[in-house]
């Protein structure tokens, strides 16, 4: 099936039910509403000439037209490419020229930035074109159409996304159901970008078959249903928001909330209560920005039941506060990456309550894994830490224009070769130990960040805390700890030294502590160790 046959099984299903609130845009939609809309876009898109194959980028923080741009291009065969909202020219330009995207759609401005200005610098023919279709790039050859979604920013040669709507009367509905019928399963459908948090993001390239069955059987396993309503407060750029948010409740007729365009712990609190919402995305970080808001115990949460927490290690403390202050007594925890649509492990809601926070699981239906060494490429012995690899429905078509990098992921057998580590058990729940990049060699002795990063939050005044090596000439390389403490606590490093002697070898004390307010971060909300490690040489000389 198609993703577009998808989101008309459901419209047909469950009609009148609600689809889609934008809460900071004050707009509701059901799934007929939501039809009507993506039925419209799309066949003002056709009207434009956008082709079965052609790449249609948004640049865009979440919104209701992220996702009517997402059903709309499904329907039409055209790629989406999700440009990340934290980017700035030079990485807007990568994409767009690395994609060959010819239409964009794109938001007037976002956190003080201004997209549309942006835009501009690269594209200055939109300044003084005389209409939509008038101008010809000079660095961005391919694009063709530039839509706005904020009307008030439009420049002489971008259409306002209202403008835009207005042509869906010059194709028509056959025309649109011609062009869906038209569509194969297993052609691509979406670049995502990866999320940078180890260097220069990479666009790997999805199918409908990837994403849709991913969203699936995401869904699936937290047991959704057409009752279910989900606060999305993950970006839609990212597989987190995009798949496992909008397919996951498109394919059970759940109700997708967005409380704001970026995250914000206090709209989330909100949305959930005033929504009675029963599911709950996020990452770790942003779990803990909401427990740790001073506003907290004034939520109505109870209406809360399942949800994930994902992208980076989930710290078992963090999973059990979950469990028992957000009462989401069936949170999941899941395991994945953009290349494999991106979940292939997550944990089942009637797992053991220990292995549901101490593991991501076991691999998701119709795929597999394999843990090797990075030494030689031989399959690990249960409980030994070997680089996790899985293949099978999930696995991404290759990265876009780049059979190279394609090469180095995906193996001839069709294993993804995912640069994390981890372990398995006798009963196949696997654990994550951390990225390959990450792992910290000290005197010869490999440590894992995630150890030690488990043991200090279990220290009562410490909300986060990351681990990562600097450079040693003595050791190779020195244990630094990033500490971030919770309101009106102190602590200082002496104190913190004192309460690891005992409780951990001494080799994995951290040398160095640092105490901070934030950590770098992608708009993901991961933690970016590299930008860490960068800052922590030039401090430490
Ligand atoms: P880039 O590849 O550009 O450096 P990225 O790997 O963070 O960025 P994503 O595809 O968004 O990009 O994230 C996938 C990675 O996130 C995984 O490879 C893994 O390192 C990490 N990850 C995801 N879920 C978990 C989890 N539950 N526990 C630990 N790590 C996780
Ligand atoms: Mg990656």
């Amino acid at each position: 099936q198609t993703i577009g046959d998808c989101f008309d099984d459901t419209v047909s299903r469950f009609g009148d039910r609600d689809a889609l609130i934008s809460r900071h845009q004050g707009l509701r939609y059901s799934w007929r509403e939501l039809r009507d809309e993506v039925d419209r876009v799309a066949r003002a898109m056709m009207a434009l000439g956008v082709e079965k194959g052609d790449r249609v980028g948004i640049w865009s923080p979440n919104c209701a037209e992220w996702a009517i741009t997402q059903f709309a291009t499904a329907k039409l065969g055209a790629i989406l490419v999700n440009i990340n909202p934290s980017y700035r020219t030079h990485e807007l330009e990568y994409a767009l020229r690395q994609s060959g995207t010819s239409t964009l759609v794109l938001q007037g401005a976002f956190k003080g930035s201004d997209y549309v200005a942006a835009l501009a610098e690269l594209v200055p023919e939109l300044n003084d074109a005389s209409g939509a279709d008038s101008w010809q790039s000079e660095r961005l050859p391919e694009l063709r159409g530039v839509i706005c979604l904020d009307a008030t920013r439009a420049l002489p040669g971008i259409r306002s996304w209202q403008t835009m709507r207005q042509h869906a009367d010059d194709v028509s509905p056959e025309a649109l159901a011609e062009r869906q019928a038209s569509l194969q399963f297993d052609e691509p459908i979406n670049i995502q970008y990866t999320s940078g948090t180890t260097g220069a993001p990479k666009g790997a390239t999805l199918s409908h078959h990837n994403i849709l069955n991913n969203g699936f059987f995401v869904a699936r396993t937290m047991k959704l249903d057409a009752s279910d309503r989900m606060v999305i407060p993950v970006p839609l750029y990212h597989c987190f928001g995009m798949v496992m948010g909008n397919l996951g409740c498109m394919t059970h007729g759940s109700t997708m909330i967005y409380p704001d365009q970026g995250f914000d712990p206090l709209l989330t609190l909100q949305a959930v209560s005033e929504e009675g919402a029963t599911a709950l995305y996020g990452v770790p970080t942003m779990f803990i920005a909401e427990f740790e808001h001073p506003d907290f115990e004034h939520f109505d949460l109870s209406t809360l039941r399942t949800g994930i927490m994902a992208g980076s290690i989930c710290p078992i403390e963090v999973m059990r506060r979950v469990i028992e202050r957000m009462h989401m007594q069936e949170v999941t925890i899941c395991y994945g990456m953009t290349e494999t649509s991106p979940v292939s492990f997550q944990t089942r809601t009637d797992a053991p309550l220990d292995k549901r926070v101490t593991t991501v699981g076991t691999i998701h239906p119709h795929t597999e894994v394999k843990l090797i060494s990075p030494d030689d490429g031989s399959v690990v012995p249960p409980g030994t830490p070997g680089e996790l690899c899985t293949r099978g429905y999930s696995v991404m078509l290759g990265y876009w224009n780049n059979p190279d990098a394609t090469q180095d992921a995906i193996d001839p057998a069709g294993w993804m070769h995912t640069g994390d580590l981890a372990t398995m058990d006798d009963d196949g729940y696997v654990a994550i130990v951390g990225r390959i990049k990450d792992m910290i060699i000290r005197g010869g002795e490999n440590i894992y960040p995630r150890e030690i990063e488990d043991f200090l939050y279990t220290h009562p005044a410490i909300s986060d805390v990351q681990i990562i090596g600097v450079p040693s000439e003595k050791y190779g390389e020195e244990i630094m700890a990033w500490v971030k403490l919770s309101e009106g606590e102190s602590l200082d490093e002496d104190a913190l030294k004192a309460f690891c002697q005992e409780r951990i070898a001494h080799f994995k004390i951290p040398r160095y502590i640092k105490f901070v307010d934030e950590f770098p971060m992608t708009v993901t909300g991961k933690v970016q160790k590299f930008r860490m490690r960068e800052e922590a040489v030039e401090e430490l000389g």
